[in-house]
């Protein structure tokens, strides 16, 4: 199957659809987590207290974030063209539910995603994982064959492999994961116009 006849559509959130901001090194240093370990992953094997007080901070610090979001190159006019198309788009991310809700309204896109269709890190185990695109899967009752999932990092390249959906990369100017990505794109511009090639 070729992009062009893609129906099924799942995007991480951030650094694909809006500009990356998260600094992860000092969220890192903020919340006294070495370098290369895992964030949501150090936080969940923590006892409760101290899980409790780091989640909220993390939070805290990413609805700042969410509030001033702004749309990645393309992103914007990407998803309205696919939804006005007809194809399902799901949102897969890291990121907390209400913040992503937050995050979409703020680059103007919140209308094309039901609250099903978004799945954040309390509704699934984390990418790499593909549990929530699993999740969305099996909620659209389509074969992963059938699916892209769309990212800027190897964790949602990976997460692809894994559920068996084809992978897409963007917003690189290189593609460093060669091996997992089906498509590399230097943004959803020139992604918006490769799957515009279908008729
Ligand atoms: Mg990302």
């Amino acid at each position: 199957m070729g992009l062009a006849q893609v129906r099924h559509w799942v995007f991480d959130m951030d650094g694909t659809l809006t500009l990356a901001v998260h600094d992860f090194a000092a969220i890192r240093r903020a919340l006294e987590i070495t370098a290369g370990e895992d964030i949501l992953e150090h936080i969940a094997a923590l006892p409760e207290a101290p899980a409790q007080a780091k989640r909220a901070w993390l939070l805290d610090h990413e609805r700042g974030l969410a509030e001033d979001a702004l749309p990645a190159p393309g992103a914007v006019a990407l998803l309205r063209a696919l939804a006005g198309a007809g194809c399902r788009l799901g949102i897969l991310t890291r990121n907390d539910h209400a913040l992503a809700k937050l995050t979409l309204d703020a680059i103007g896109v919140g209308g094309l995603f039901g609250d099903a269709d978004i799945i954040g890190r309390d509704e699934a185990v984390p990418k790499p994982s593909p549990d929530g695109l699993q999740q969305h899967l099996r909620r659209w009752g389509i074969a992963a064959s059938e699916a892209v999932m769309v990212g800027d990092h190897a964790y949602d390249l990976d997460c692809g492999r894994a559920a068996g959906t084809r992978t897409v990369l963007v917003n690189l100017p290189e593609n460093p994961w060669p091996g997992s990505a089906d498509w590399h794109f230097t943004d959803c511009h020139a992604l918006l116009a490769a799957w515009q090639q279908r008729e």
